[in-house]
């Protein structure tokens, strides 16, 4: 356990959470199957070592945003369903295709474009289509749905193409009971029935992402998508906490302190003096700045917790370094500081840094630096 013994920052990763974490999903999404989103480092958390170990607890699925992520599950041996759904022109269709990962496409340029890197390799994609129920984002508008879907028969008659999936994503699931998620219920049985009527059986209907599968049963149809909830986060603060769903986060993030000296009362602390120490006091040095992760805007309010207590960062988080005031309490360099974990133990949790950051659990884990070691445990 290597950041125990000398680290900087490290962030200590529980596969045995994240295993956890998707029996629990599963359990609560009985009837679908799992996708474990493993996008974007696995939400920072290491992609590979996650997607093992959500493969080991059962998930059938794994889901990217990029091609590129999608092609380095292959490179690293994994053999299991995949769906990459974030492709622009002159993506690489052709080695998601011949590497068996299924692709998602919105519109008829993207199945134009499957179609073609399909027949050049003598491959039937695996496709799943998209429909913009409300998100405002990617997929297909409903107007134009039924021409993506006849589009897709013909390239299926064609032998190029197999509709395997049909699917849309939530505009507003993190807040239960807004108007607009019914909204976009109705309008994908919508698209459902419009593709089905066209000769359309795919393998599996989906919808759901983790606040969608945590609070609303009937999103969940063939399959859900799960991403942040794996990691142990609840979605928003009205879905609920961690615990009320059986789940535990899965990142701790310790660092060890650098520096601790006393200082007189008056002294300017960090860039910009935004913290003068209000009388003699101890400061501590956490060797971890912006370049980590840790926001900027955490300078003032983030907490930690060293020496026991919870602390706040006093003055701006710099690049590389922070720090806290401890007031009368000892401490020494070398000693541990936490920033986040699953709070058992009385640290702050990822919440509590999105809260005292103004944003989402999901920017404060995936917004964790390259150069900070991740330690699968
Ligand atoms: N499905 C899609 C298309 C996504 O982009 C994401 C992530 O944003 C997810 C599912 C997983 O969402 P969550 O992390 O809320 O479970």
């Amino acid at each position: 356990n290597e950041h125990r013994t000398g680290l900087r920052v490290g962030a200590e990763i529980d596969l045995a959470a994240l295993r956890d974490n998707v029996r629990a999903l599963r359990g609560r999404a009985a009837g679908a199957e799992l996708m474990a989103v493993v996008k974007a480092d696995a939400y920072g958390h290491g992609m590979l070592p996650c997607a093992r170990a959500a493969r080991r607890a059962g998930a059938a699925w794994l889901g990217t945003a990029t091609p590129e992520e999608a092609l380095a599950l292959r490179v690293a041996g994994d053999r299991g369903r995949v769906l990459c759904w974030l492709w622009t022109p002159g993506g690489p269709w052709r080695e998601a295709i011949e590497a068996d990962v299924d692709v998602s496409a919105s519109a008829r340029w993207a199945l134009e474009e499957i179609t073609a890197a399909a027949r050049a390799c003598g491959r039937t994609a695996r496709v799943h289509l998209k429909v913009d129920t409300g998100l405002g984002r990617n997929g297909c508008q409903p107007a134009d749905w039924a021409d993506l879907v006849a589009a897709a028969r013909a390239a299926e008659a064609e032998g190029t193409v197999r509709v395997v999936g049909l699917w849309s994503h939530f505009a507003c699931a993190d807040e239960p009971g807004h108007p607009s998620i019914a909204a976009q219920l109705d309008a994908f049985r919508e698209a459902l029935a419009v593709a089905e009527r066209a000769g359309l059986a795919p393998e599996v209907r989906h919808m759901a992402n983790s606040p969608a599968t945590l609070t609303l049963p009937e999103s969940h149809f063939d399959l859900v998508r799960t991403g942040v909830s794996v990691y142990g986060l609840s979605p928003s603060p009205e879905v609920g906490v961690p615990a009320d769903f059986g789940l535990r986060p899965v990142m701790t993030l310790r660092a060890r302190l650098a520096v601790v000296k006393r200082v007189p009362a008056g002294h300017g602390v960090s860039y910009g003096h935004h913290y003068t120490t209000p009388g003699e006091t101890t400061l501590a040095l956490v060797p971890a700045g912006y370049a980590d992760g840790v926001p900027r805007h955490a300078s003032g309010t983030g907490p930690v917790l060293v020496a026991g207590k919870w602390r706040t960062v006093a003055g701006r988080v710099a690049m590389d370094q922070f720090v806290v005031d401890l007031g009368g309490d000892a401490a020494e360099a070398g000693d541990e500081a936490v920033l986040f974990g699953p709070g058992d133990a009385g640290e702050p949790t990822v919440e509590d840094w999105a809260r005292a950051t103004g944003t989402i659990g999901y920017e404060i884990v995936t917004r964790i630096g390259a150069r900070v070691p991740r330690t699968h445990l």
